[in-house]
C-alpha cells in the first residue's frame, strides 16, 4: 500500500512541477490589421472573443455626469470626459464608425462570451471624489450584470485599487503603476501586479515574489516575439499583448 502510494506521488509530481501556462490578454481589445474594427470598440471585444484567449482589455472614464464610457485618452474629440456631460459626447464615432461605448454596452457584448474574461482599465480621474464614484457605479453594474466572476480590474491609480478591493469583495485588482513591490500591495489586499515591460524588467526578482505571494503576475504592451518569449520564459502569468495572435502562436509552439 505504502509503495503504491510514493507511485502515485512520482506520477503526480512532475505534473505539479510544470510551469502555469501564460495567459493572453488583447490590449484595448483586438484591433490591429482587423478589418472594420478600433481599439476600445464593441467590435475590438468581439474580434478578441473570436480568438479564443484569456481576456481582452479596455478603458474606461466616467463623464461628469456619471456615464462610464470606453476610451483610452481623457480627451475625445478636445473635450475632456470627465468634465463633459454624457450627452455632449454621447454621439462620437470611433474610426469604424461605431459610437463611443458605452460600460454597459461593452459588458453586455462580454456577457454574450463568458470564456473571454474581461480586464476592466479604470483610469485616474483628477480626484479621489470621482475616481470613487466612479468605482461604486463600475462594481454595482458588474454585479447587476452578472458579470463579476468575468470581470478583472487593473488601475494605475493605487487609491482606485484600494476602493475597488474594499467594495468588491473577492475582486481581482492588479495594480499598474510599475513602482511599488508586491509584498507592500499584497498587504492591501491587492491581488496582482501588471506592470510594463520596462519596470518588470528592472525588477524580475518580483515575478517570483508575487507568485509565492499567491498574486498574479501581468506584463504589457508586448508587440514583438521576442519580449513574448522573454516573459514566457520568466514565468509571467498573462502577457497583455498589442499583438495577441502572435502571443498566442508562440505559446502554442513552446
Ligand atoms: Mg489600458
Amino acid at each position: 500500500m505504502k509503495s503504491l502510494s510514493y507511485l502515485c506521488l512520482l506520477i503526480v509530481m512532475p505534473i505539479n512541477f510544470l510551469p502555469a501556462q501564460t495567459k493572453v490578454i488583447a490590449h484595448r481589445g483586438h484591433y490591429i490589421d482587423v478589418d472594420g474594427s478600433a481599439e476600445n470598440s464593441i467590435t475590438s471585444l468581439r474580434k478578441a472573443q473570436e480568438l479564443n484567449i484569456y481576456g481582452s482589455e479596455f478603458d474606461v472614464w466616467m463623464t461628469y455626469d456619471g456615464v462610464l464610457v470606453i476610451n483610452h485618452d481623457d480627451l475625445i474629440e478636445g473635450i475632456k470626459i470627465e468634465d463633459a456631460p454624457y450627452d455632449k459626447i454621447k454621439d462620437i464615432r470611433l474610426q469604424n464608425g461605431e459610437v463611443l461605448p458605452t460600460l454597459e454596452a461593452y459588458l453586455r457584448q462580454g456577457k454574450q462570451d463568458k470564456n473571454t474574461m474581461l480586464v476592466l482599465e479604470l483610469k485616474p480621474h483628477s480626484t479621489k471624489e470621482r475616481e470613487d464614484r466612479a468605482v461604486a457605479a463600475i462594481v454595482k453594474m458588474v454585479e447587476e450584470l452578472g458579470v463579476k466572476d468575468q470581470t478583472e480590474y487593473i488601475s494605475f491609480s493605487l487609491n482606485i485599487c484600494k476602493e475597488l478591493v474594499r467594495l468588491s469583495q473577492q475582486a481581482r485588482v492588479a495594480y499598474l503603476n510599475g513602482d511599488i513591490a508586491p509584498k507592500e500591495l499584497k498587504d492591501m489586499n491587492i491581488t496582482g501586479i501588471s506592470y510594463n515591460l520596462g519596470a518588470l524588467r528592472r525588477n524580475m526578482h518580483w515575478i517570483e515574489e508575487a507568485k509565492k505571494l499567491g498574486m498574479t503576475v501581468n506584463v504589457w504592451t508586448l508587440y514583438n516575439e521576442a519580449d513574448m518569449k522573454e516573459m514566457i520564459e520568466a514565468g509571467v502569468d498573462f502577457i497583455t499583448a498589442g499583438n495577441a495572435p502572435l502571443a498566442k502562436k508562440i505559446l502554442n509552439e513552446m
